[in-house]
């Protein structure tokens, strides 16, 4: 968790995570896809957050990272 945290403020910081919020996010068990946040990808055994961003562009993440990162654009808008 604690890498997750550094990892997010550093990617904000260097604009590689999106700094809107989702207009609509979904939960779904993973299809392998690798997650915006740690770069992993997400197995079928966890549950997979998408969310779709204003642009129309989707995003993955682990619930976790996708915790983490919500609450850092919340918390800086
Ligand atoms: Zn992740």
């Amino acid at each position: 968790m604690r890498r997750i945290r550094a990892l997010v403020r550093e990617k904000l910081a260097q604009g590689r995570l999106p700094k809107e919020s989702c207009q609509s996010v979904n939960a779904e068990p993973g299809i392998g896809s690798l997650c915006t946040v740690c770069d992993l990808p997400i197995p079928r055994s966890e549950v997979q957050v998408s969310c779709t961003l204003r642009v129309g562009a989707v995003r993955v993440f682990h619930r976790a990272c996708f915790e983490e990162w919500r609450s850092k654009i919340r918390g800086s808008a």
